[in-house]
Order: C-alpha cells, then structure tokens, then sequence
C-alpha cells in the first residue's frame, strides 16, 4: 500500500496507523527486551491493518505482563500463570477476534505449565509471545524454570541447583504442537518476520522470545550479543529470510525444512548452537475451536426445547377448577410465565 493510499484511507478513517494500536507509555527499564517485543507488536498490528476493537492481547503476572496496558486495543492482565486458560476463553466464545497472550518463563513454564501444556495440545488459533529472560523480574530476581544452573539470585544465592527447563523441547512434545519458533529481541527484523509468520498460522503459535533484562542479567546473552557465529539462523521458504546486510552478519544459517518434527528437536537440544527461527509448523493440526463449531450446531430452537423441558420439571401445573376443566391461566402466561392456580411459577424460554 502506497503512502498515497494510507493518506486517503486515514482520512477516511479506515486506515489505522500506529498511533492507533499505541497505548500507556511503557514502564519498563531503559534497554528492557520487552520494548523491541512490543514494537514488533504494534507494527504487526498496523502492517495487519487489525481492527483494534477486534484484537485482545491477554497477559499474566510479571514485567512482560504489562504489555495489554501498552496497547490501545482489548486487554486483560490476568493472574499469574493463568493467561492462556484466558485467551481460549476469549477464543472460544469470540473466534473472530484476533488473540495474543504475553507471558514469562515463571508466568509460562512454572505456575502456568499445565494451562501451557493443555494450550498447545488444544491448538486454538492465537499467537503466544513468552518473554524468556530467565529471570523473575518483576517480584526483583529469584530464579525461574529457565535460569541457567548456578545463578545466584534471592530464591538461590548460593547459585541454581537444577539445569533449566527448555521450552522449545517441551513445546515440541505435546500432542497438537503446530508451531514452534524461537527469536531474539535484539534482531527486530527477524521478531517481526517469525511474529508475523505465528500470527499467519492457523493454530497455536508458540514463540519463545530471548529476551534481555539488563536490570537483574545484564550479561546473560553476552556470548551470543557479541558473536554472531553462536546463532544458527533457520530459513525456509516456510519459515523466515534473512535480509542480506543481516545474512553477512550472521552467517551461521540452515535451511530447515519446519515440517521436520525431528530435526526440530535435535536442533532445539543443541546447548552450543541456538537456533533462532521457525522450528515446527504444522498446519494440518485442527483447532479445537474449529472442532467444538462442528458439535456445536444447536439452533436457537432446540435450546429452547431443551430449556423448556428443563423448566418444566418445575412447573405446579393448574388444578381443576371443579367441574373437569383446567382453571385459566393468569396474564402472566401471555409474559413469558405460567402461574399455576396456586399462584406458583414456571418459566419458559422463548427464542425471541
Ligand atoms: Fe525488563 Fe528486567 Fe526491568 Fe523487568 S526488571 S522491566 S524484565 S529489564
Ligand atoms: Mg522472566
């Protein structure tokens, strides 16, 4: 679209440019991953032309978690952990509306891994951003499921006892899992490419974002920061491309076929070479959304039929009025209500 177009279409008001999807001015500390995140958010959003009355970013507890509060479209910040039984909420009674959850490593992968785990096997149309500085930032440092073993922190100071969890491999072992990829914050161009690419998936996208927290881990991507040759770039006419001044700096690249569930996961076992790009996609998973609308043919008649019989189990019927007859129904019949000779309610459902 043309700089012509847009001008016509924003002065008809039918083009939104990012001034519309922007919200609170962020919170988060000077050099926060978070804010590259949201940027490749919002251009996505103006890119899509979405209507911002039509999307909902969905969030949990921690710094990521503020992100709904940045947007000027639907938002719900939630409970920690409880984002994605949220979003399918949303999903489910609202397919049309375009749905992202943002959500931690300790959001996501500790008090939140059983919604994490049902949400990628349900596979409902939506894009999920974890924000993964392997860290609990916002309650100041103590370590979460992906803290690299030996960081001292509140909950560890004598240094992490446990090797840490990795999302990609968990992600890639759920039953439904359609797609998998992982992006630093610190190439805005290739987030935006495999955001962009999650949000065109019919499915559950699941994005694990490498994302810096320069306040309690400031060194922690150093060794991949300063030498290139530590990432592995994967391309695909399926998956993303890199721009050629990136490709001459990164130059460590792959083509990797993403229908390849195997390879995903060796790739995403590999601790020396991290793999940045779209790992898994499969759009042949259904959605459970798409699965439940088949079920879910029920008119607005037989609700009624199945709730009048339902009300009718409490009915006091009218009694005779003597002489063999029922006794008339009061008014209130013609209302919506019947009322039995002893005065006593029962409801009916009309589809109106
Ligand atoms: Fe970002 Fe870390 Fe600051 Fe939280 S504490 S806003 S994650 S830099
Ligand atoms: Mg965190």
């Amino acid at each position: 679209m043309d700089i012509i177009d847009k001008q016509w279409l924003a002065d008809a008001g039918e083009y939104h440019p990012l001034e519309d999807y922007q919200g609170r001015t962020p919170r988060w500390c000077v050099g926060c991953g978070d804010h590259t995140i949201l940027t490749a958010l919002l251009r996505l959003c103006r890119d899509e032309q979405l209507p911002p009355e039509k999307t909902v970013f969905v969030s949990g507890i921690g710094c990521s978690s503020r992100f709904p509060h940045y947007l000027k479209t639907y938002g719900f910040h939630g409970l920690h952990g409880r984002a994605l039984p949220v979003a399918e909420g949303v999903k489910m009674r609202r397919p049309d509306l375009h749905v992202f959850v943002s959500t931690g490593d300790g959001d996501c992968c500790s008090i939140g891994a059983g919604h994490w785990i049902h949400a990628l096997r349900y596979n409902m149309n939506m894009t999920v951003l974890m924000h993964d500085n392997c860290v609990y930032g916002l309650t100041k440092m103590q370590a979460s499921p992906t803290s690299p073993q030996g960081l001292k922190s509140n909950t560890s100071p004598r240094g992490a006892v446990l090797a840490p969890l990795n999302p990609l491999i968990t992600a890639l072992s759920v039953t439904n899992a359609s797609f998998v990829a992982q992006a630093p914050d610190w190439i805005p161009d290739v987030l935006y490419h495999i955001v962009s690419q999650g949000f065109h998936h019919k499915g559950l996208s699941f994005i694990r974002v490498l994302q810096r927290c320069p306040n309690f881990l400031p060194d922690l991507f150093d060794p991949l920061l300063h030498d290139p040759e530590k990432t592995l770039v994967l391309t695909h006419p399926k998956g993303i491309q890199l721009d050629p001044s990136l490709a001459r700096v990164y130059r460590n690249q792959l083509d990797h076929d993403p229908s390849d569930m195997n390879r995903a996961r060796e790739l995403a076992s590999n601790p020396d070479l991290i793999p940045v790009g779209i790992l898994y996609r499969n759009e042949q998973v259904p959605c459970y959304e798409d699965l439940r609308k088949r079920e879910q043919s029920f008119t607005p008649a037989m609700i009624g039929e199945v709730l009048n019989e339902e009300f009718d189990k409490f009915t006091v019927q009218p009694r005779s009025n003597g002489n063999g007859a029922a006794a008339p129904d009061c008014s209130e019949r013609e209302a919506g209500c019947s009322r039995g000779s002893n005065g006593q309610r029962g409801a009916r459902f009309r589809d109106s």
